[in-house]
């Protein structure tokens, strides 16, 4: 013990810091997200969240059925069955992805030559019947794709069937078992209302 701790010990310095700190908690802003009733956590760009597919600027489906993000999906969770359109392009007639046994490891991103799929934003979803979470192609191509930007906190209303979704780069989409997309939100910086010591 040093001579700092022992003055500290015995003015009983150690308590006053220690209850001026409880005191600056009481009286501070609270900080508890109002999570799902008024308020929603923005994830970050870079969350790996449930796979979607991506359309070219000509709104068609980038996917050409190369079947490599299948073959080399660790949980063998992606089914692709190719065909040829009336243009004579390679595109992926049955597109299905389990998502019960995803682990959003990331590998059929890495791995897709045309970046026709990626870990988006989504990640709220249940449902009473697991069979529900075998999306096809058309859902796959509504859910919502990466965040622009994240790390803040936006105005949610708990709705059945609806949800806050954020602007995404690719563009706003819609869920298609939630329901309806609202616009893009200015959300609130949530860590400035945390104090650091
Ligand atoms: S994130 Fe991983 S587990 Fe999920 S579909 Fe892609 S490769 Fe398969
Ligand atoms: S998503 Fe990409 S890797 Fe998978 S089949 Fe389509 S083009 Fe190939």
């Amino acid at each position: 013990m040093n001579i700092k701790h022992l003055f500290g010990w015995t003015l009983f310095t150690d308590i006053k810091d220690g209850l001026r700190l409880t005191l600056r908690y009481m009286l501070s802003k609270g900080v508890t997200m109002q999570y799902p009733d008024k308020e929603k956590w923005v994830t970050y760009p870079r969350h790996r969240g449930h796979p979607y597919l991506r359309k070219d600027s000509q709104d068609e489906i980038k996917c050409v059925g190369c079947e490599l993000c299948a073959n080399i999906c660790p949980s063998e969770c992606i089914t692709v069955i190719p065909y040829e359109d009336s243009k004579g392009k390679r595109r992926p007639k049955v597109f299905e992805l389990d998502s019960r046994r995803c682990m959003y490891c990331g590998l059929c991103e890495d791995v897709c030559p045309e970046e026709a799929i990626a870990l988006g934003s989504h990640l709220e979803y249940s449902t009473y019947d697991s069979n529900d979470m075998i999306l096809n192609k058309e859902q796959l191509l509504n859910l919502p794709g990466k965040n622009e930007q994240g790390g803040m906190v936006v105005p949610a209303e708990l709705k059945p069937g609806a949800q806050v979704v954020a602007k995404t780069q690719d563009s706003e989409q819609q869920d298609p078992q939630l329901g309806q997309t609202q616009g893009p939100q200015q959300g609130k910086d949530w860590w400035q209302d945390i104090r650091r010591h």
